[in-house]
């Protein structure tokens, strides 16, 4: 059993990770020193870089980002990014499979523009109950942005904790939104991120089997390392990035 102390210790870090959330370039100067011991990828290595909301005041650090990785490695989309794993596509170096979560309005106004201008590819995980609500994308841009070349997967319909949620929960959670996004948009969804990500405490074994039944044919998660040919498409690691972060603070997430 876990002593009090520690437990404490914890809720402060937990605390203090909240209110670093909610101030992205602090928590960055946080991230950073332990940036130090790390370095961006250079040995043959499959990255799923994602990102969430990007303001306007973040574009210019999201372009540094982004310009650093196609400098240092390839872009690849989400299917090349499968064809690796697979072992149908040669791994020679870093390779970034670049991805989003939710249904910002920012990857209309801020993020699109962007790939556009910099010709690079983007998946993105669209919380399908989010969809039209205040504050977030309407089924008119998520088919604007479907139209300017870029893949949807599903981030579940209610962006619940999949872990807490009953057998119909989940079931709803993972089959729904994949039909709704596909009613939407005329195209099959095949690619499913959850929430939050972390295996065994966010998701577990069970969501896995329902999103492989659902036909799903990947299941992204929030483990970090980097993954090579012949890891599982059921089991692809992400990196959590913020635009707002040094390059220092991005090397705690993307290293070899
Ligand atoms: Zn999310």
């Amino acid at each position: 059993m876990e002593a009090p102390t520690a437990i404490k210790r914890r809720l402060n870090e937990l605390g203090l990770r909240t209110r670093l959330r909610a101030r992205p370039r602090a928590q960055g100067r946080v991230l950073a020193p332990a940036g130090l011991f790390r370095r961006l990828p250079s040995a043959p290595g499959l990255f799923f870089p994602f990102y969430h909301d990007v303001l306007p005041e973040y574009a210019g650090d999201l372009r540094r980002h982004l310009l650093r990785m196609r400098r240092i490695g390839t872009m690849v989309t989400w299917d090349e990014a499968l064809a690796v794993l697979a072992g149908d596509r040669p791994l020679t170096g870093p390779t970034f499979c670049l991805n989003f979560d939710d249904g910002h309005l920012s990857w209309r106004d801020v993020v699109v523009p962007m790939l556009l201008e910099l010709e690079l590819p983007a998946t993105f995980f669209l919380t399908s109950g989010l969809v039209g609500r205040p504050g977030n994308l309407s089924w008119d841009d998520v088919r604007d942005i479907q139209r300017a070349g870029f893949r949807f997967g599903s981030h579940t319909v209610t962006h619940h904790r999949l872990a807490d949620q009953d057998d119909t929960e989940i079931w709803h959670e993972i089959v729904d939104s994949k039909k709704e996004i596909e009613d939407q948009l005329g195209c099959a969804v095949r690619d499913f991120a959850a929430p939050y990500g972390y295996p065994r405490v966010d998701f577990t074994e069970r969501e896995v089997r329902v999103a492989e039944q659902a036909g799903y044919r990947s299941f992204a998660s929030t483990r970090r390392p980097a993954m090579h040919a012949g890891d599982s498409p059921m089991r692809i690691h992400r990196q959590g990035l913020h635009p707002a972060w040094p390059l220092m603070a991005v090397r705690t997430r993307v290293h070899d």
